[in-house]
């Protein structure tokens, strides 16, 4: 059998742009590993794609025996319809120089089905496009396709007891769709084929298309001439209008031409701060935030874990669940006391009740509760009510009280440079308090912390249980701390 040429992720990859093709073809080494946290998103979407083969029980599987034996499928799957399977796990095909796996194959009364299984909750543009790859290679290899649908995610599906499949994957026809997009199909194959047989990379710039649909994994390589910190940093400033500025000639700060760039009064804060390197800092505002707090302060974080499939009762597909939380309690400047909260990674066991109780008790029920990001932690709570509504009261009060440290730097009446456009906390704190950093700790941001949760609760985590528990509290802890640096940064500034 003839070596493919081309595959659906390939041909996905060439319709965002024809030179991340090339270069996959041709300089796989530039390409930019996927990190833990993708890592944990393609592990999650494989569970997602082997537990929907109970949609259709009883098939056979065209796995190959390893990755690199992709074309064991394809004659694997050759001998399943000639043997007159009617339900084919993976089954693959090869027409025209395109291989194209399939997550399940059904037969009806002579005719077949289509099933493509995505861990998404809907069905995206690129979902059409891999759906007609897949179509275009299975009847060009002789199988006559009734329907094909993408099998995707219900997030409206709350578990109670086992798993209902039923009700968690939703099936969606997508042929006619298919249809739509299917005549170009054979001309973008001929037209990558030609982009790979090339000798040189095609000659194509950054633009939007690096990061849409899908963050390119050549970045490194294609944008290495620009700066860490350039136009494309300037805060909340649409990206067709940052190329606007790129295709201007401008890169950096200076270069922005003023008189004639349209900016929203924080975006011109920032660009300004940056060429005069100055400190914007709106006193009275400040001084009003921090008039109306109220002691003894709470400084409160959160971290939760999200999962396609839901673990626990009474939580839906990629709900985030609160595990753990960090809490400085300050009676004063300088009286200062922690408490925090880290959930027993077992799958049998709800980290949300008992997270709940003690939050209740840690919070006790006086004095501003201030968070990072208002929104997220009062989602949080409120989903909580909705699981435990016998804690409703407690619960409610603790909404009352939350204040949003976030703001002062979100409404620009505190910016330094060395925020870079940024008001996060991971922006904020080295601007502020430079002493103190999230860089010599072993887990560094949420996204990591909630990775390494999950792999604990499902089985799927290989290191040190304890240490990384340690690692955990660690940096939850310094999200608070830093809350409470951050504040006195505020206090710090003086009147006139
Ligand atoms: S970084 Fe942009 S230009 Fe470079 S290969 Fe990726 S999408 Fe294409």
């Amino acid at each position: 059998m003839e070596k493919p040429i081309l595959s659906k992720s390939t041909f996905i990859r060439g319709l965002q742009c024809e030179k991340s093709l090339y270069l996959y073809k041709h300089h796989y080494d530039l390409k930019v590993e996927a990190s833990t946290q993708i890592q944990a998103i393609f592990n999650q979407g494989n569970n997602v794609g082997i537990l929907a083969h109970d949609l259709f029980p009883n098939g056979v599987d065209a796995s190959p025996s390893s990755y690199f034996k992709i074309q064991e499928s394809v004659l694997k799957t050759k001998k399943f319809i000639e043997n007159g399977e009617s339900i084919i796990f993976e089954a693959t095909f090869q027409f025209n120089g395109v291989l194209a796996a399939l997550d399940i194959l059904v037969k009806e009364n002579d005719s077949w089905k289509a099933y493509e299984v995505k861990s998404s909750t809907s069905i995206s543009d690129v979902y059409i496009n891999d759906a007609a790859i897949q179509y275009y290679t299975i009847v060009n290899s002789g199988i006559a396709l009734k329907d094909i649908s993408i099998v995707h995610i219900n997030n409206q599906y709350v578990k109670d007891g086992g798993i209902d499949i039923q009700k968690l994957f939703t099936i969606e026809s997508v042929f006619d769709k298919v249809q739509n997009v299917l005549p170009k199909t054979p001309n973008q194959i001929e037209r990558f084929k030609q982009v790979i047989k090339q000798h040189e990379a095609p000659n194509i710039g950054i633009g939007p298309h690096c990061s849409e649909p899908y963050d390119c994994d050549f970045k490194g390589y294609c944008w290495n001439l620009i700066p860490d910190y350039s136009i494309f940093n300037i805060s909340r400033l649409n990206i067709n209008k940052k190329f606007e500025l790129y295709n201007q000639g401008a890169v950096s700060f200076e270069e922005i031409d003023l008189q004639v760039t349209s900016l929203n009064p924080n975006q011109l804060i920032q660009v300004t701060s940056e060429l005069d390197n100055t400190t914007y800092i709106d006193k009275s505002k400040i001084k009003s935030f921090l008039e109306e707090l109220v002691y003894p302060l709470h400084f409160l974080d959160f971290e939760t874990m999200a999962t396609a499939i839901p673990i626990y009762d009474n939580s839906r597909p990629y709900q985030q669940l609160v595990f753990q939380y960090s809490l400085h309690v300050q009676n004063e400047i300088g009286d200062i006391d922690h408490k925090e909260y880290l959930a027993e990674a077992n799958p049998n066991i709800d980290p949300r009740e008992s997270f709940v109780k003690q939050l209740i008790e840690d919070c006790k029920n006086s004095g501003d509760i201030l968070v990072y990001n208002i929104g997220f932690e009062r989602g949080k709570l409120n989903d909580l009510i909705l699981v435990y509504p016998q804690y409703s009261n407690e619960i409610e009060s603790i909404i009352s009280r939350l204040k949003d440290l976030m703001i002062p730097f979100r409404k620009k009446w505190y910016y330094t440079p060395e925020m870079k456009g940024s008001y996060s906390i991971k922006a904020v704190l080295p601007a502020l308090v430079p002493e103190l950093s999230y860089n010599d700790l072993e887990i560094k941001e949420g996204g990591t912390a909630s990775t390494v949760f999950t792999q604990m609760v499902t089985g799927e985590f290989s290191g040190d249980m304890e240490k990384t528990r340690t690692d955990l509290l660690e940096y939850c802890k310094l999200d608070t701390h830093a809350m409470v640096k951050i504040l006195e940064k505020l206090y710090e500034i003086p009147e006139s």
